[in-house]
């Protein structure tokens, strides 16, 4: 195996438990980054050459390195699978199998994996070249964790790209197009091939069941409502009409399939945020509750101060369209937003909106999304919910 050298004193970060190596932490002149194909697998080591552990190499990407063990290993099915197993045990606690997501990246310890299962079918992305070379244990070791139906290993993730990997979906078994899940009591149909992420947001889930019992008897607004998580569960938890926005109109479509599934009707609007909300107040349109998941809004630290601007136009838009004593959970999965920086952002974009809030709950990722302790961007999401006071 080749070797990956990082220079003095770099090796301090995954000593203490982190798992990435920026492509300037190498010393190149004892291992240069032009002897790596995307892939490798590296025994990375210390100045004193002392064994760090074993990581998967890119040297076409700035975060070159991911540990994937702290020893010298090859890893094979066997490998994969104390950490499936693993990953499985908790989620088997958690009482959420079979419909969550299996394992989390760095959180269940190996960086770039994520499986998503929608019961017996499996969805896979590999979001590194060294894992799209560790395919193969990989799949032998999901066919001994589980009699699996069907295996995606779905193409969708901006890490893939990131990375230059193949754009094509890779099937294994029976997958259908569409998959059913079960949350909250209500039954949804799925789009596993043509939807976002891996077809569902599983890390919104216990923020779902935690705050939904808040929505009974509530005219609901669910802006950005992708398939209807949110607002079928309310419908179905006992609120009043629900109105959903999303710009995608076949995740509308999907929405209303979902409603009419479980005996409900949702109000559709196929539009940009933003504008429609406009036009629902200038309608004059009141609710007693505005839920607000945008899709990340900042992606990069120096999009940081364009991105706040942006959540602030939403949340006052969605404080003014909340009925006197009304709730907005306001969420955001920008992990460069920290949940201060969201809090003050609602905060002060109500008050621009004459609405006083108050702050009543907060939310986080959902608990089969575990954090990497080391490495703060593994937390990303966070779900605060304010009540307006007038
Ligand atoms: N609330 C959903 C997840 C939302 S993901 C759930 O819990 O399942 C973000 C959604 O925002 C996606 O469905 C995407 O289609 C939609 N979206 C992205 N940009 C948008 C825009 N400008 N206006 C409206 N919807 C948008």
């Amino acid at each position: 195996m080749k070797s990956l050298q990082l220079r003095a004193r770099e090796e301090r970060r995954l000593r203490s438990g982190h798992l990435w190596i920026y492509s300037n932490e190498v010393d190149i002149t004892a291992t240069p980054l032009k002897g790596f194909e995307p892939g490798d697998l590296a025994v990375v080591t210390d100045a004193r050459r002392q064994v760090l552990g074993t990581a998967t190499v890119n040297p076409n990407t700035l975060l070159c390195g991911r540990l994937i063990d702290r020893g010298r290993v090859e890893p094979d099915a066997r490998w994969f699978l104390i950490r499936l197993r693993r990953a499985w045990a908790w989620r088997e606690r958690l009482g959420v199998l079979p419909y969550c997501r299996l394992f989390n990246s760095e959180g269940d310890g190996v960086s770039g994996l994520i499986v998503d299962l929608y019961g017996d079918v499996a969805v896979v992305q590999l979001n590194t070249a060294g894992l799209e070379r560790l395919k193969e244990p990989l799949l032998q070791a999901l066919g001994e964790l589980h009699d699996f139906r069907g295996i995606l290993f779905s193409n969708s993730s901006s890490g893939r790209r990131l990375e230059n990997l193949a754009a094509a979906d890779d099937v294994f078994g029976d997958v259908p197009e569409h998959c059913q899940l079960d949350e909250a009591g209500c039954r949804f149909t799925v789009d596993l091939k043509a939807g976002q992420k891996t077809g569902w947001y599983f890390d919104q889930r216990d923020n779902r069941q935690r705050f939904m019992p808040l929505l009974r008897g509530c005219s609901v607004l669910d802006v950005f409502s992708y398939v209807g998580a949110w607002g079928v569960g309310a419908g179905k938890a006992g609120s009043g009409p629900v109105t959903c926005i999303d710009s995608s109109a076949p995740a509308l479509e999907l929405a209303g399939q979902n409603a009419r599934a479980n005996g409900l009707d949702l109000e559709l609007m196929a539009a940009d945020a933003a504008p429609a909300m406009q036009a629902l107040r200038t309608a004059g349109r009141q609710f007693g509750a505005v839920l607000l998941d945008p899709p990340p809004l900042v992606k990069r630290k120096k999009d940081l101060q364009a991105g706040k601007a942006h959540y602030a136009k939403l949340n006052e838009l969605g404080a003014t369209l909340l009925a006197p004593g009304g709730i907005l959970i306001s969420s955001s999965c920008s992990h460069h937003l920290s949940a201060e920086d969201l809090q003050r952002t609602v905060y002060k974009a109500a008050r621009r909106g004459n609405r006083e809030l108050q702050l009543v709950a907060r939310g986080g990722q959902s608990a089969d999304h575990p954090l990497h302790p080391a490495i703060p961007e593994t937390e990303y999401l966070k779900a605060l919910v304010f009540r307006a006071l007038n």
